[in-house]
C-alpha cells in the first residue's frame, strides 16, 4: 500500500486535484495497487481555518506520505497578510522540511498542439526536454545577504554559494534521469566567470565516468538561453542551480504556449517528492469548472514514476492523456478558436479515465 497525501490548496487547486487523484487511483488499480489517499488543508485554505499557511498537522502527514500532490497556494483574498504569513510559506516550508532539493520541470508538447507555441511549430513540435533545477541552495539561500549602507550609500548583497556534496547529489540525479531518457545531459554554468560555477563544473565532470551511457556537455547559461529558444530539441536533460534554473524552466515552459499543460517534481535524498502543477491558483478562473486538469493529471505520473516505482501506471497517465489531445479534446486555454467545443476541467479529467 502507497501512502500519498493530497493538498488541494486554493482557488482551482481543488478542481484540478478533484480528477488527479481520480486518475491516480484508476492507473494504480490497474496495476493491482491501492493508494491510501489522505487530504490536508496548505496555503490560504490552512491560514482560514487554523492561521497558519503549513499546519503541523500537514507537515506531519507530508512527511510521513511516499509522496505529496498540491493544486496551488495563494489568491487575492491573501495578499495583504505580511510576508511571513503568507500562503507561499507553505509551499516554502514544505520544500525546506522534506528536504525537496531537486526540481524536475520537463517541457513536452504534443504534435497536436504545437500551433500554441510562440515559435515555429517544427521547432517545438514533439518536444520532451527536462530540466533539473537545484532548489535548495545557491544565491537564493547564500549568506551573507541584505542591504546596508556603505560609504553613505545603500548597498544590496547575496552570496551565491555551493557545497560539492550539494552538485554532487543534484548531478547524480541528473545522470540517473539522462541514463533512463535519451543519454543526454547539459550542465548548464556560468564558468567563464564565477568561481562556483568553475566547481559546479569540476565535480559534475568528475562524476561522468560512473554514468559511460550518458553523453555529458557543459554550457553556459546565456548560450543555454539562446539555445532554448534556437533548437530546443538538441536537449534532453539539463541540469543548472537554482537561480538559472528558475529562468531556464521559465523560457522552457513558454515554448510549449500552454501553462495549463506542465506538470512538476520535486524530489528529496529518499525518494519521496512533492508533485504540482506549474501553473498557479488561477483566480479568474476559480469555481467555473474551466480550468485545464492536464497538467496535475501529467504531474500524477510523474508521482508514480519517481516516487512510486510505478513506470508502467505513469505510462499509461501519459499515454492516457496524449489519446485525448489526439482526439481533439481541449479545455479552453488550448482551444485557440475552437473555444465553442471546449470542454470542461471535469470532463477533460473522465475523458482521460476513459482512456487509461
Ligand atoms: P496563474 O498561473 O494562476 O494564472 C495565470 C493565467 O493562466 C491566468 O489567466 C489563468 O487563468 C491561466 N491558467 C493558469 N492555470 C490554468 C489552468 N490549469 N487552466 C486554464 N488556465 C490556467 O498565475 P497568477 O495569475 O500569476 O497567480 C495567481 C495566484 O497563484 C497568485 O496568488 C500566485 O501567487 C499563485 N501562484 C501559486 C503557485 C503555486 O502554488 N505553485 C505558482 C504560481 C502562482
Amino acid at each position: 500500500m502507497k501512502k500519498v497525501l493530497v493538498l488541494p490548496g486554493d482557488g482551482i487547486g481543488q478542481e484540478v486535484v478533484n480528477p488527479a487523484v481520480e486518475v491516480m487511483q484508476v492507473a494504480a488499480q490497474q496495476q493491482g495497487v491501492t493508494i491510501d489517499v489522505e487530504e490536508a488543508l496548505v496555503g490560504g485554505a490552512a491560514i482560514d481555518d487554523c492561521g497558519s499557511p503549513l499546519p503541523e498537522s500537514t507537515l506531519a502527514k507530508a512527511k510521513a506520505a511516499d509522496a505529496v500532490l498540491l493544486g496551488g497556494v495563494g489568491g487575492p483574498k491573501w495578499d495583504d497578510l505580511p510576508t511571513a504569513q503568507r500562503p507561499e510559506k507553505g509551499l516554502l516550508g514544505l520544500r525546506q522540511e522534506l528536504g525537496l532539493f531537486a526540481n524536475l520541470r520537463p517541457a513536452l508538447l504534443a504534435s497536436s498542439l504545437a500551433g500554441a507555441s510562440s515559435l515555429k511549430p517544427e521547432l517545438v513540435s514533439d518536444l520532451d526536454i527536462l530540466i533539473v533545477r537545484e532548489l535548495t541552495g545557491g544565491i537564493y539561500f547564500g549568506e551573507p545577504r541584505g542591504v546596508e549602507t556603505r560609504d553613505n550609500e545603500r548597498v544590496g548583497f547575496n552570496t551565491l554559494v555551493y557545497a560539492e556534496h550539494e552538485i554532487e547529489r543534484i548531478a547524480r540525479v541528473s545522470f540517473d534521469l539522462a541514463s533512463k531518457r535519451n543519454g543526454l545531459l547539459c550542465s548548464v554554468d556560468k564558468a567563464n566567470v564565477l568561481e562556483v560555477s568553475q566547481l559546479w563544473r569540476e565535480v559534475v565532470t568528475s562524476l561522468a565516468s560512473d554514468y559511460p551511457d550518458v553523453e555529458l556537455s557543459h554550457m553556459y547559461v546565456d548560450n543555454a538561453a539562446m539555445q532554448l529558444v534556437r533548437a530546443p530539441k538538441q536537449f534532453d536533460v539539463i541540469v543548472t542551480g537554482n537561480m538559472f534554473g528558475d529562468i531556464l524552466s521559465d523560457v522552457a515552459a513558454m515554448l510549449t504556449g500552454s501553462l495549463g499543460m506542465l506538470p512538476s517534481a520535486s524530489l528529496s535524498a529518499s525518494g519521496a517528492g512533492m508533485y504540482e502543477p506549474v501553473h498557479g491558483t488561477a483566480p479568474d478562473i476559480a469555481g467555473q469548472d474551466k480550468a485545464n486538469p492536464l497538467a496535475t493529471i501529467l504531474s500524477v505520473g510523474m508521482l508514480f514514476r519517481y516516487s512510486l516505482d510505478m513506470p508502467e501506471a505513469a505510462d499509461n497517465v501519459d499515454r492516457a492523456v496524449a489519446k485525448v489531445l489526439a482526439d481533439g479534446h481541449r479545455t479552453a486555454d488550448i482551444a485557440g478558436d475552437a473555444q465553442a467545443d471546449a470542454v470542461g476541467c471535469r470532463t477533460m479529467g473522465e475523458l482521460v479515465i476513459e482512456n487509461l
